[in-house]
């Protein structure tokens, strides 16, 4: 068995990380459009700013998101433990991927399901 304790800790450690580089992205976009304003066309700046922080933020909201999903698995007592299958997932698996959900087989089975890009 994992523990639990120092796998909340590494979460929140990187949930905290994540949100603070989300920020930081964020206010350096900000900060480097500034001079552009008076040059470009306001509306035209306004999408490619949204472009850039929109191919960030899928990402890195995805990480977010697992991470959430984790902690609440955290607080229900049921880390650890495959959210398909309902079998345990081993160690090895959470010590490489901490948020995981789903043991290695379901989540083999649930990628061959997804559409190829
Ligand atoms: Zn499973």
């Amino acid at each position: 068995m994992v523990d639990q304790q120092n796998i909340r800790q590494i979460l929140t450690a990187r949930y905290d990380e994540i949100v603070a580089r989300l920020e930081k992205v964020d206010r350096d976009i900000r900060h480097v459009s500034q001079p552009l304003d008076r040059i470009m066309d306001e509306q035209s700046l306004e999408l490619q700013n949204d472009e850039v922080l929109g191919a960030l933020d899928d990402s890195i909201r995805d990480e977010i998101k697992h991470i959430k999903r984790t902690l609440e698995r955290l607080d229900k007592g049921k880390y650890g433990v495959c959210e398909i299958c309902s079998k345990v997932i081993p160690d090895r698996r959470l010590e490489v991927v901490p948020y995981a959900t789903t043991c290695v087989e379901c989540e083999a089975k649930s990628e061959s399901h997804k559409p190829v890009k």
